[in-house]
This record gives structure tokens, sequence and C-alpha cells, in this order.
């Protein structure tokens, strides 16, 4: 067993011995099947909350409404949720209420497929009450029960099907799929922020392309802001061959490139999907960047406006949309500027005063002059010549 599960079981075995059962559930389960790394394990217990706090030192009331504490154990946050059943679904999103039961097999039955639906006893054994070793196998994404009756519960399962579509490079089952297809408007009462957790996941995933088919094929896409006329440019980035998306403003500037976005078209693209406003700003600069490489108009000023992280963003999407990009030059050109920001200018304000410019709008004027002078090599970035170069302008 990977070291994060042994590393937990002494936590599993005071659950036991105090006459409960405990396992561990969710995705750490399905990635150690598939031989790939986890992060953090979590685990499902027949004990309710208090009784969970009460077996251990410290705990955290991480989620204690929805059944879950965190145990913290050598430095190590365990979530630690009671089986539970979600009753009624009214709204198509979360359960309306939450009921703990002490029944793993109830628990399994609320969660959405059947690869997310395994349970590991403490000493490795699986329990399979869904046939989720067959689908994980297989490479099968499929709905724990009733497929229309799942999502009906909670839309948003249909963006984490072609998510995992995505990320583990599997089918998803063909009535799973149709079901999908059926409700696709549904995603239309769920938070755009949690679309688009679900919608980077997949982007970043280890085959997007996997994940986009279905995303278009289903419809799903229709109910994605700003997405109603987005399908051929989706089906663009379906066709790039061996797609990957390294990050997240790569992604999102490869899809404003294909959606012929303006720059003021992109930063409300990008409002509407609820991307913070430091991911508008590096969006921004790559797909400038990448433009400027696409059209042959890379210069010194246009590589100090983008910086080094949105430049290879810009580089590897030039490259992944097949235009020739001289990718160690551009590196080269930028590592090679005097100045990487305004803070390396060997020029203050305070050496503008000496220099006898009065205090105002001028100064800024001609700091920015000096930056832009510096940065296309016109000027040497030292104080000696900066000052000169003030003193004896106009
Ligand atoms: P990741 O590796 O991305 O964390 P994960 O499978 O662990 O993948 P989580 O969102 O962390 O996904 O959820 C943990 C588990 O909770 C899932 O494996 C699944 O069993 C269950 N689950 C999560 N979201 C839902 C949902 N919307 N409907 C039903 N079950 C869910
Ligand atoms: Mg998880």
């Amino acid at each position: 067993l990977p070291k994060e599960f042994e590393e937990a079981r002494p936590i599993m075995q005071t659950i036991e011995a105090a006459g409960f059962e405990a396992y561990f559930v969710g995705g750490s389960v399905r990635d150690t099947l598939l031989h790939k790394e986890i992060h953090d394990v979590d685990i499902a217990t027949s004990a309710y909350p208090e009784e969970v706090k009460a077996l251990f030192h410290k705990t955290v009331d991480t989620g204690i409404e929805h059944g879950t504490v965190m145990i913290l154990d050598h430095g190590i946050g365990y979530e630690t949720t009671t089986f539970r059943t979600e009753s009624t679904y009214q709204d198509y999103r979360r359960p309306d209420s939450v009921t703990f039961v002490r029944s793993l097999k109830e628990d399994l039955k609320r969660r959405d497929f059947t690869i997310n639906a395994l349970a590991m006893r403490e000493n490795g054994e699986i329990i399979d009450l869904f046939a989720g070793l067959d689908d994980l196998n297989n490479g099968i994404i499929k709905a724990v029960g009733n497929p229309e009756e799942r999502f009906n519960e909670d839309a948003l399962r249909m963006m984490r099907a072609v998510r995992f579509a995505s990320q583990l490079n599997f089918k998803i089952e063909v009535e799973t799929e149709k079901a999908i297809t059926n409700h696709a408007e549904l995603l239309e009462k769920i938070a755009v922020e949690r679309i688009q957790v679900e919608f980077i996941k997949m982007l970043l995933g280890q085959e997007p392309a996997v994940g986009l088919v279905s995303f278009v094929e289903t419809g799903l896409f229709q109910y994605c802001p700003d997405f109603k006329d987005a399908q051929s440019a989706l089906e663009s980035m379906i066709k790039i061959a061996d797609l990957r998306l390294p990050n997240e403003a790569t992604a999102w500037g490869l899809i404003c490139h294909l959606l012929n976005f303006s720059s003021p078209q992109t930063s409300q693209f990008l409002k509407n999907w609820k991307t913070s406003n430091q991911m508008i700003e590096s969006v921004l600069k790559t797909t400038k960047a990448l433009n400027a490489i696409l059209e042959n108009r890379v210069d010194n000023w246009m590589l100090y406006q983008t910086g080094r992280t949105e430049l290879i963003n810009a580089i590897n999407l030039a490259q992944q949309l097949f235009a020739a990009t001289d990718e160690a030059g551009l590196l080269t050109q930028y590592d090679n500027l005097q100045i990487k920001s305004k803070k390396e200018l060997a020029l203050t304000g305070k050496d503008l005063m000496t220099a006898g410019v009065k205090p105002g709008p001028q100064m800024g004027q001609i700091l920015a002059e000096v930056e832009r002078k510096v940065v296309e090599n016109e000027l040497t970035n030292s104080n000696d010549v900066l000052t000169e170069y003030v003193r004896n302008r106009k």
C-alpha cells in the first residue's frame, strides 16, 4: 500500500477497536488501483461525528454538518466522514439534507460513479459493491444506479463525468452518456464556480480531447458561460493532435484564441466564468504574446510586458497550433532583457529631482520613456547613463 495509507492505518485501527467500521474511499482508492499518485486519503466510517471526536485528541470540525471531521495525526489531517445518504434533492444541486447511517452500502450508493464507489479496508482489501473494479479495468465511467436519477439529483455530476474521462482517459458508458445528453440543460442550475472547477480539471487532464468530445457531443457545453456559439472552436480544439495543457492560463488562452476574442472579449468571458482577476491578467498576457508570435512581431517591449511565465504559455500554444516557433531563441531574447521590471530600472524619482526635473506628471512620463529605451536597448541600464540622458533630453 502507498505510504499515505500505511500512515493512516493506526487511525483506522483506533476507530475499529472502538467497535465501528472504517474504510478508505473516493479518489485515493481509485487512483491507487490505477497506479496513479495520490494526494490525500479520505476515510468513511460508521461512527457518528461526535463518536469520532471522542476517539482522538486533535480533531477539527471541517464540515461537521455533512459528517466530516478532520483527525490530526503526526502533522497530517485525515478527512473522516460518517456514512451518509443524501435523501431528497429538489433543486438539482446539493442535497436538502444528509442523513447519517451505519451502512457502508448506503454510503457507496450515493456516490457518483462506480469507480468512485470502491472502498478499501485498512489491510488493503477492496470492497466492490457496484462492480467498480470491472469498470476501472475496462476504463469506463458509469453512474452508480440509474443515471437519469443521479444527474437529476445533482447536475454537477455530468461535468464530473467528462472531467474523469479526460483525467483517466476513460469512456463514458452508453446509458450514462445518454442520460447526460438528456439532462445537459440542468447544468444551468449549478453555480458557475463549481462548473469551472470541473471544466479546468478536464482541460488539464491527461487526455483533454477525450473529455471535450463528450462535453460537445452531449451538449453540455451549451449550458456553460458564453459557449452557445463555441461548438466549432471546441471542435478545433479537439482536432489539435496530442493536445496537452500545462496550466489554467494556457487552457483559457487557447480557448479565447480559438474563439477569436479581442482582449475586452477575453476579459468579459473570463469574468463570466468567474475566474480571478489575476487569472484574467495572465490569460491576456498569454494571448497577446501568442498573437505576436503567430504574426511574427515579437520585440523586446512585447516580451517585457509579457513576462517569462506567460511567454512560456504562449510558446507552448504556438507550438500546439503548429506555428514554427523558436522557443530557445525567444527565451534567450527575454532572458537578455536588461530589466525584467520597472523596479530594476537604474533610475529613481529622486535621481530625476537631482537632475532638475520638477515633481509632477512629467516625472512619470520621463521614467516611462527611459524604461522603454532601456528595454529596447537604446540606453544602458546604468545610473550614470540614465541620469546623463535625462539631463540632456529636450
Ligand atoms: P480528485 O482526485 O479530483 O479529488 P475524487 O474522486 O476524490 O477525485 P472528490 O471531489 O474529492 O473527487 O470527491 C471524493 C468522492 O466523493 C468521490 O470519489 C465520490 O465518491 C464522491 N463524490 C464527490 N462529488 C460527488 C457528487 N457530486 N456526487 C456523488 N458523489 C460525489
Ligand atoms: Mg478527492
